[in-house]
């Protein structure tokens, strides 16, 4: 049976008319899926009973079930979803001042292997579809009766290597008849994987692309990061220069500072040649420990030097809040789970 969170609006007009049904009816379901938030087709009261048997005949509702859910001091929350098929992921809501961030998976494991992350050490089983994505938005907005009001893909998983389900997925997002997320409102973060970053830039949208830096010359970022052996640094910033030329728009670059690695004055330095004149912001992420890791976490003071550093030097540089750091919800700590063998 077809999940019926895979369907933009568009689509769905298709499906319901490929049953016989006016598509106008998709319009309907449409609201009642992402509006209204209802979890069953029965509750789709403005639908005839033929209808709504036919849709369940036809469709599943694919409601994750919340199978933990942790609360940190700093009010952020971390669930844990069964995905329906053995597997469950993880997904963390965060508050902000100016609204609730959500950080979704994009894969069930990662392929990557950055050796600094948690999604690493664990096998990787297969991509989200974009339906699934969606559904842990519109779960996590059931859970807590409030909209949320931004999306990072930066949960588990590269969003570049799902690339058609996480840009099908940001159209149902999108949809003003849906969750009416604006793509001003999205970013995707990837770890530098060159050919879909020129695909990204030639779709022209909103959104705001991350890119997992961390390092600044290409014997230690293929240390921390092997997918720098398939695209080295120079190949990575040639796709950089190639978006921002196309869209016009700012790239976010996420630098991971971990103690004694790269987070000296040099480094600094390096980071400033590498970066000079492109349109850009660097974003200066503490490096969270993670079991089995050898990185651990720059000094306060030396976070905060790097950051003068970058900003006296022409490169916007701010520090990302840690949050949710003592429920294992911060950058690098989600994992995915099994639910039979409980790893
Ligand atoms: N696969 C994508 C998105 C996932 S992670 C990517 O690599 O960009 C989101 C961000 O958290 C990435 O910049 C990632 O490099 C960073 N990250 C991973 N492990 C981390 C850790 N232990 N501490 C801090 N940041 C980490």
């Amino acid at each position: 049976m077809k999940n019926i969170k895979e369907f933009n609006l568009d689509d769905l007009k298709q499906e319901l008319e490929a049953l016989g049904e006016k598509k106008y009816r998709a319009e309907q379901i449409f609201k009642w899926i992402y509006v209204d938030k209802v979890k069953e087709f029965d509750e789709m009261t403005n639908l005839s009973l033929e209808l709504r048997t036919k849709l369940k005949q036809n469709y599943t509702m694919c409601n994750f079930n919340i199978l933990k859910k942790q609360e940190s001091t700093d009010g952020t929350k971390k669930y844990l979803f069964d995905v329906l098929d053995g597997n469950a992921i993880e997904t963390v809501l965060m508050q902000y001042h100016h609204g609730k961030t959500i950080c979704v998976s994009s894969q069930i494991g990662c392929k990557m292997g950055c050796k600094f992350c948690a999604s690493t050490g664990i096998k990787f089983i297969r991509s989200l579809t974009a339906g699934e994505i969606v559904e842990q938005i519109l779960a996590v907005e059931q859970d807590i009766g409030d909209k949320i009001s931004n999306v990072v893909f930066m949960g588990i998983g590269e969003p570049f290597d799902n690339y058609e389900n996480v840009m099908k997925a940001i159209k149902i997002i999108n949809n003003q008849k849906g969750l009416n997320i604006g793509a001003r409102h999205i970013s995707i973060s990837t770890s530098g994987l060159v050919p879909m970053i020129y695909k990204f830039a030639d779709e022209e949208l909103q959104c705001t692309l991350s890119i997992s830096l961390h390092a600044t010359n290409d014997e230690k970022r293929s240390k921390m990061m092997p997918v720098n052996n398939k695209y080295n640094i120079k190949e990575l910033m040639e796709a950089c220069k190639y978006y921002i030329q196309k869209t016009n728009k700012r790239i976010s670059f996420e630098y991971a500072l971990a103690k004694d690695n790269n987070d000296n004055l040099e480094d600094a330095k390096e980071l400033v040649k590498l970066l000079k004149g492109m349109l850009c912001h660097v974003n200066l992420i503490p490096i969270n420990k993670i079991e089995n890791g050898n990185y651990s976490k720059s000094s306060n003071e030396n976070i905060i030097k790097f950051r003068d550093y970058l900003n006296d030097n022409g490169i916007v540089a701010t520090i990302r809040r840690e949050l949710g750091s003592d429920i294992d919800a911060a950058c690098g700590q989600l994992r995915r789970k099994n639910l039979k063998s409980n790893k």
